[in-house]
């Protein structure tokens, strides 16, 4: 199944999962980085309180990338939909 391995990277997350239930996911089982952040990803990043009560996460994600360009990644998102 390697050639849907790229969807998986653009659309799955390690932290919330297989966007398509795909229990063999290749993001969420770590084979691969997933390419962007998810949608509950963004939503958490906003939420304060969120950030605050998962400190780990947020420094995850820190680490996942600068966030000047998760920032910098949401706002392409947007102008693409
Ligand atoms: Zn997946
Ligand atoms: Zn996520």
């Amino acid at each position: 199944m390697r050639g849907t391995i790229g969807v998986h990277t653009a659309h799955c997350c390690k932290w919330h999962g297989c966007k398509y239930g795909d229990p063999d996911c290749p993001v969420y089982n770590g084979e691969v980085e997933q390419l962007y952040l998810c949608e509950d990803c963004y939503w958490e990043l906003e939420d304060e309180e969120y950030c605050r009560e998962r400190l780990i996460r947020i420094e995850e994600i820190k680490i996942f990338k600068d966030l000047n360009v998760i920032l910098m990644d949401r706002n392409q998102k947007e102008k693409q939909l």
